[in-house]
């Protein structure tokens, strides 16, 4: 999507995927700032070990402590992640209001906490946090309250039912759908017309099990492909300092 967009402006940038080792990190990131490259994302499973090697970190990576985006500027590295802005896009894409809002998150790693400050910051009016391991929610729901955020609770995944009572929105940043077979991360009565429907997981070319079945229901469904489209926007802002060509983008990837 990022090659498409800079062709279609006939920008000169190129984006490559490059697998690096683990153990390898290090100098990768050094090897980037020596060639002078303008920037990079980085993905499982390198969003956290990448920290201790930036400069700068913006608070989404503070708080979520997985970075998506790093931008090198006269060899500093930046890192940011985009994860959660991109979230925000895709729900405004689809015209649910955000600020106000109930919003019951499942999940509290780095994608969660992305999206949960992301969430803070359209002023949402209450986040309830349901993760199967309650201590990871606890220690989310307290680092988004230092951050601010004043609405925000965590539940034991037992609590589920009780959590998603009048949430208008509910958010999957878990991994389940991921593959075949993975149970639902809500039980399908949470499904329901009127209700928002926000995956972020994606399988390319198809749909997760959560987004059929939130169709099927009459639900607005947001996919993870357009929450992975609009991390990409955001992120290509950063590298190039203007706005992107999001319709080549999504093109490029629909
Ligand atoms: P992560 O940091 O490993 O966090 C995973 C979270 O899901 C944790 O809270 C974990 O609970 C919970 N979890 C894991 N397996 C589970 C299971 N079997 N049942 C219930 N809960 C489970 O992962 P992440 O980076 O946040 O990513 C989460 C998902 O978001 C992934 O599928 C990733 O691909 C997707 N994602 C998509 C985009 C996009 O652009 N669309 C961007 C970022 C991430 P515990 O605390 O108990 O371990």
């Amino acid at each position: 999507m990022h090659n498409a967009s800079f062709a279609a402006d006939g920008l000169d940038f190129v984006y490559v995927c490059l697998d690096v080792d683990p153990a390898a990190l290090p100098a990768a990131v050094k090897g980037a700032a020596a060639l002078k490259l303008r920037g990079f994302n980085i993905t499982m499973p390198h969003k956290r070990a990448m920290i201790p090697l930036l400069d700068e970190l913006d608070e989404g990576v503070r708080i979520s402590g997985a970075v998506n985006t790093v931008v090198i500027d006269d060899s500093a590295l930046r890192g940011y992640n985009t994860d959660g802005g991109g979230m925000v896009m895709a729900c405004r894409e689809a015209g649910i209001e955000l600020a106000g809002g109930r919003v019951l998150l499942l999940g509290a790693g780095g994608a969660a906490a992305a999206v949960a400050l992301a969430f803070g910051a359209e002023d949402v009016g209450e986040l309830r946090i349901v993760n199967r391991s309650v201590e990871h929610a606890i220690e989310l729901r307290d680092k988004l309250r230092e951050a601010g955020l004043k609405k925000v609770e965590a539940y034991p995944l037992d609590a589920l039912d009780d959590a998603a009572q009048e949430a208008e929105a509910i958010v999957n940043a878990t991994p389940l759908g991921m593959k075949d077979g993975d149970p639902l991360p809500v039980p399908v009565e949470h499904l329901y017309e009127g209700r928002a429907i926000c995956d972020a997981v994606y399988r390319p070319g198809r749909e997760t099990a959560l987004i059929r079945e939130s169709r099927q229901r009459g639900a607005l469904a947001v996919a993870g492909e357009r929450m992975l489209l609009y991390q990409g926007v955001l992120a290509q802002q950063l590298w190039t300092g203007r706005e992107p060509n999001v319709k080549a983008m999504d093109a490029a990837i629909s």
